[in-house]
Formats: C-alpha cells, structure tokens, sequence
C-alpha cells in the first residue's frame, strides 16, 4: 500500500517511508524550538517566522502576498500577524512603492533587536549535525536540495530559491555551473536560498 508511510510495520522495509516519517520528526522539532521562543517572548510563531525572513531578504518579498505564499497561510492571516508587530513596534510599512494598495515591510530597531533574540531558535538542530562526518552531510545536503526541489515543481512547496529551479543554473555532465556568478558551483554550494535566485520557469 502506497499510502501507509506512518506504519511502522510497512517502515521495516520500505525506506521512503522511514524517511518520511524522520522528516515528519524534525518539522516536530520545529515547531517545538520555536513555540518555546515564542512563549518565552510573548509573540507568537509565525510572528517570529516573519520578522526572521524580513531580516534577511530582499524588500520585494517582504510584503503580504510573498509572506502568504513563503509560510504557506492566507493573507489574512499574515495581514493580522503584521499589525500585531506593528502595534508592538517591531516593524514599519514602507508604502513608497507605485501600487499604493500595498506595502513593502521593515524591521523597526526593536524589530532588529527581537531578530538577534529569536533567530537561534533552530541552532539545537545545527549543534546536533556537527557530529555528523562532513561527507555524510554532504551527502545529506545534496539529497534534501534535490526533494526540495521536487517537491516545488510538484506543488507542494510553493517557494524555494534553490540553484536548480533558477535560470542561471547549468548542469553539465553532472556538474553545476551559475551563470550569473559565473563560476562552477561543488554540490556543497548549491544554494537553497539565493537572493539573486529568477525562476527558469518565468
Ligand atoms: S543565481 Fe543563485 S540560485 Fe541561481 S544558479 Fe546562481 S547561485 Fe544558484
């Protein structure tokens, strides 16, 4: 049966499914490291999710829409996060942009000062991948880019930035080439976050 991946019987011997069910874990981890921040804080998760990501991205996908997109919720839901850390002064609505129906969202000095308290929040999970030897983890990365990868082009995630969605990147027989930084990029390097990323598919 195809659909029995929490099984643990089917798990003996069926790795997808064990895999599956590991990442099923960790997004647990997750939202475990982050709620204890943000009970801690006073702020809820997907407030501390969004003031994080407007840290360290670009001002054009800080607006609601992107946010909307990026976490996965309605906009709604983003538009009652942001007036929530607009009330607590964490962030300030930039409204110069030519469509005056939206606007671009930025970190207040408060807003930078909750980042610098909030952002460890998932540095447990990196301590525990230091034991791990270095071309397992390689291995790893190189496994996790590649399903990130799938997984956008089957709709599940709905945005990535990765090397291999973008029109920049070239494989060639077998090796990564960016065309923009004009370079060879190793496995390692593969970017699952870039700011310069551009859909090929756009
Ligand atoms: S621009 Fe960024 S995402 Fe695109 S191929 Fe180059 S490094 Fe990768």
């Amino acid at each position: 049966m195809e659909n029995n991946v929490f099984d643990p019987q089917n798990q003996e011997t069926d790795l997808s499914s064990k895999i599956v069910a590991g990442l099923e874990r960790i997004s647990e981890a997750f939202k475990v490291l982050l709620w204890e921040k943000a009970t801690a804080l006073g702020i809820s998760p997907i407030q501390i999710q969004i003031l994080i990501f407007i840290a360290y991205h670009k001002p054009a996908l800080c607006n609601v829409s992107h946010l909307a997109k990026e976490f996965n919720v309605s906009k709604p839901t983003i538009s009652d996060a942001i007036r929530s850390l607009d009330k607590k002064g964490f962030i300030e609505k930039d409204h110069s942009s030519s469509d005056n129906r939206s606007y671009t969202i930025k970190l207040s000095d408060s807003g930078v000062n909750i980042v610098s308290n909030t952002e460890n929040f998932a540095y447990p999970l990196k301590k525990q991948l230091s034991s791990i030897h270095p071309s397992d983890l390689e291995t790893l990365f190189k496994a996790l880019s590649t399903f990130i990868y799938q997984l956008n082009r089957h709709g599940i995630l709905t945005v990535q930035r990765t090397c291999y969605a973008c029109k920049f990147y070239n494989n060639n027989l077998n090796s990564h080439y960016c065309n923009l930084l004009e370079k060879e990029l190793l496995n390692s390097e593969i970017r699952i976050d870039c700011h310069e990323f551009e859909d090929k598919i756009n």
